[in-house]
């Protein structure tokens, strides 16, 4: 239809430069440059590598590589100079001698479940296990024939045991269980469980190898979700795995290989950023939170405030037992006449507290939460709204003017 002409290409010959008629030719050396820098530099921060893939000397060289071995380097999903320090500080750090990364808390979750479970199996959660650890067991692993069973977190080793079979093979554990605070009875349950040959697994996200050293309460492997404290900048997402046992750890990573697990250096190098100042933070998250969850213990609207470092809150004898510290995270039961419209109110009134998923970070966060539909029934015994706290790095007294300003939304207006 139309007369118009195609634009011309031009036909000019492209006549490369001089540079770029050297040989190598230009796209080669982009690529193989000789320049090496000299060794011995030294910083406070390690290098951050990237790689896929990591470059042999000579093919023997690469026949030899075990990339088990963290003697060497065979690809990036096995590890950098960069995931290598982490591994080995995070493993210090928990009092174990090995440990993998994983993409996400709750991928470290999985691969512990997958590594150590087979079809016919059963594995024990608390009632108040992180929710997406739960529905990982409920869709995924249900439909591969490994089953799962539920302990109320405050139960004792007793009744622990009774829930025991031939076919149990893992114990999970949560200390404190994640949105209601309960803090197990460690010792005791992780002895029933090796009493019954039963391996014992912990998300100790919260502790952040701080506020507990589970590997001492006999445990077998420690989870944690890094994103929360050793991050601490609510910018990423990773999880860990440790262990003290080889036989476990090959196990752990054969699985964390198969699955092709694999993390940032750039966010290995925040988390290694991050762990210098893991516990001062840690310490000063927990002071604002014992000040705020103590005043918030004495406002009318409040039936309880479950914060393991306060008695009376579930489990706070096996905290004084086994903890040395507390983080920044506690819940707040309201009184039940406080409708759950008004508690949604509460938060929505709040400025400095973020509405948000995680903790750990600056920023303080409030998320309401419908307890009774996340617990088997006999398992919560409050019937007010829950709103979950986690204190960030802001000034306490600011944080208890802004929950004390929202809290007259909870104020009867008749
Ligand atoms: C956040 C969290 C996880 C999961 O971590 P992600 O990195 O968000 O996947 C697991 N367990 C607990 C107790 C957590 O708080």
């Amino acid at each position: 239809m139309s007369s118009q002409q195609e634009p011309q290409l031009d036909q000019k010959p492209l006549t490369p430069s001089k540079m770029q008629q050297q040989s190598p030719r230009l796209s080669t050396r982009l690529q193989h440059h000789p320049y090496q820098p000299p060794a011995g530099f030294d910083a406070v921060e390690p290098g951050v590598h990237h790689a896929s893939t990591v470059i042999f000397p000579n093919v023997a060289a690469m026949r030899a590589r075990d990339w088990r071995s963290k003697a060497g380097y065979t690809y990036g999903l096995h590890g950098t100079p960069t995931t290598f320090i982490l591994e080995e500080r995070l493993a210090a750090l928990d009092g174990g001698r090995h440990c993998v990364l994983c993409p996400s808390g709750l991928s470290a979750i999985a691969l512990v479940d997958l590594a150590l479970l087979q079809q016919g199996d059963t594995m024990l959660l608390p009632s108040n296990v992180y929710g997406p650890s739960r529905e990982l067991a409920e869709r995924l692993l249900t439909a591969w024939g490994i089953e799962h069973r539920l302990y109320d977190a405050r139960c004792t080793p007793d009744e622990l045991a009774a829930l025991i079979t031939p076919q149990t093979r893992l114990l999970w554990l949560e200390a404190p269980g994640s949105v209601t605070m309960e803090m197990p009875d460690l010792r005791g349950l992780i002895a029933v469980a090796r009493q019954h040959g039963v391996r014992t697994a912990i998300d100790a996200t919260w502790a952040a190898g701080i506020a507990l050293q589970p590997f001492d309460l006999g445990v077998d492997v420690v989870m944690q979700a890094l994103t929360k404290y050793q991050s601490g900048g609510a910018d990423l997402l990773m999880g860990s795995v440790t262990t003290r046992d080889d036989a476990l750890h090959e196990r752990l990573l054969l699985t964390h290989m198969r699955l092709g697990l694999g993390v940032s250096g750039d966010d290995v190098a925040r988390v290694l950023r991050g762990l210098h100042t893991l516990p001062l933070r840690y310490h000063a998250h927990d002071a604002s939170a014992r000040r705020i969850a103590q005043w918030m213990q004495g406002q009318p609207a409040v039936a309880q405030v479950l914060h393991p470092a306060l008695p009376g809150s579930p489990g706070h004898a096996h905290w004084q037992r086994d903890c040395c510290a507390a983080g920044g995270l506690f819940s707040v039961v309201f009184q039940p006449c406080h409708s759950a419209a008004q508690i949604d109110a509460f938060v929505d009134a709040l400025q400095l507290f973020k509405i948000g998923y995680s903790w750990g970070g600056p920023v303080s966060l409030a998320v309401p939460y419908d307890v009774q539909l996340m617990r088997p029934p006999s398992h919560w015994p409050h019937a007010g709204g829950l709103v979950r706290l986690a204190i960030g790095l802001e000034d306490a007294d600011d944080l208890i003017a802004d929950l004390r300003q929202a809290m007259q939304r909870l104020i009867p207006t008749d």
